[in-house]
């Protein structure tokens, strides 16, 4: 099954970057739109008339004169920017009714979002600025960009430009149905420069059997994920992976056991409930531990280690070893500073292959397959974590065969020097 699923992308939020409203490139201010002035990257992007700015939003802003001010450009987070996609969703909507439909189709968890908050800020930054001060009420309810903006929230993928420099969210029609799960059966790539997104199988599907894709970050334990999921989209996540509490035995959450020193660990007994009691899993110990000592514990280490400095990987090392001993090896705060460090070696500026010595090599390959053994479970197949995991190994083992011969051959060298008359 390879390019499965098609895409319709023309809906963004820009996290408030200043960007150019035809090609979501990064704009300076220089140059404006000559109909509407907000921000182009050149004229070619107001000339292209099939662009989004264009079929959009670009009259319907002139004829109000509604534009970000200068100051507003300078600011870092412009939240004006916020409003075009809602905008737009709203527009493509009014306009066609087989897209019409498209948008209906989508989940936008109304009641969900009014109970928790979001409806209120989406008012806030998106609803009150359309319809009051832009004084676009007429042609914009209330619900239709409160719709949008849920449609958004639920529907939309993250997705980067070239440099990485801009982070934004789109809609893909098609890629937006794929149901979630913690253990995906698809690997989704966007392409920078065209921002197509390509699905393909990352292992066997058969017919009938869902396709699915993950919401979340893989490499987090359950109860971030649960509780990232619930908050950005919205549901309750029991899949295979949620309700087991090894983690389908990645240990991604489990904690090694105070009592048995380690030997065994301790994991939730119910991983559906975050206020669940946790014990050993040693059939002669069964140590249990309240929920809120985890959660400190938890919330301890994850804050020291989101303060932790990584350029200093010796730093990352010694966390790494130091906390070992109270977390699985793969527990998910380890396991995300281990990811880190095996991409930093072998690619960060001063740690090339070529230039690492043997021993960093090595650690590297443990690492690789540390990761490897995670991948297998959670990602497994021909995910883009697993690729590029075997691919980092495979160039790592390599270069450290090489290593090892020129290190012989020195060996070799030094002992007939020696030897010499
Ligand atoms: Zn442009
Ligand atoms: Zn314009
Ligand atoms: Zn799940
Ligand atoms: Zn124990």
């Amino acid at each position: 099954m390879k390019n499965l699923l098609g895409l319709i992308l023309e809906h963004y939020y820009f996290f408030g970057k200043q960007v150019c409203l035809t090609c979501y490139r990064r704009v300076d201010g220089s140059y404006l739109c000559p109909r509407c002035q907000w921000p182009l990257c050149s004229e070619t992007c107001w000339q292209s008339e099939d662009g989004p700015h264009q079929r959009y939003e670009c009259e319907l802003l002139a004829s109000k004169h509604v534009h970000p001010t200068m100051e507003e450009l300078k600011q870092d987070d412009c939240r004006l920017y916020d409003c075009i996609a809602p905008l737009r969703i709203v527009l493509d909507g009014q306009r066609n009714p087989e897209r019409s439909r498209l948008w209906l189709g989508l989940e936008d968890h109304r009641m969900y979002r009014k109970k928790i908050g979001i409806w209120q800020i989406d008012k806030h930054t998106v609803v009150d600025p359309v319809r009051v001060k832009w004084q676009l009420g007429d042609r914009f309810g209330d619900d239709e960009l409160q719709r949008a903006c849920g449609i958004l929230e639920v529907n939309a993928f993250e997705v980067c430009d070239e440099d990485k420099s801009i982070s934004a969210r789109a809609v893909y029609s098609h890629a937006c149905l794929m149901a979630h799960d913690c253990v995906p059966n698809t690997a989704c790539t966007v392409n920078p420069a065209t921002q197509k997104m390509t699905v393909r199988a990352a292992v066997d599907i058969s017919a009938g059997q869902m396709i699915t894709t993950s919401y979340t970050f893989t490499l987090d334990g359950t109860l971030r994920r649960r509780a990232h999921l619930k908050e950005t989209k919205f549901f309750d996540c029991c899949c295979p992976r949620c309700s087991d509490p090894t983690e389908l035995g990645s240990h991604l959450s489990s904690l090694a056991c105070p009592r048995c020193s380690g030997r065994n660990y301790t994991v939730p007994e119910d991983p559906l409930n975050p206020e669940s009691y946790w014990k050993c899993q040693g059939e002669q110990c069964g140590n249990r531990i309240g929920p809120s000592q985890v959660n400190q514990l938890l919330t301890c280490l994850q804050r020291k280690a989101d303060e932790l400095n990584y350029d200093d990987t010796r730093g990352l090392e010694i966390f790494i070893e130091t906390w070992s001993s109270i977390l699985h090896p793969n527990h998910s705060i380890l396991i995300g500073i281990k990811y880190y460090l095996c991409h930093f070696y072998g690619n960060a500026p001063g740690y090339q292959l070529r230039e690492m010595p043997l021993h960093l090599l090595a650690r590297k390959m443990k690492l690789c397959e540390e990761l490897l053994g995670v991948a297998l479970i959670l990602e497994p197949g021909a995910s883009n974590f697993h690729c590029s995991l075997i691919r980092e190994l495979e160039l790592t083992e390599r270069e450290f065969a090489r290593g090892q011969t020129s290190e012989e051959d020195n060996e070799t060298t030094d002992f007939e020097d020696d030897n010499r008359p």
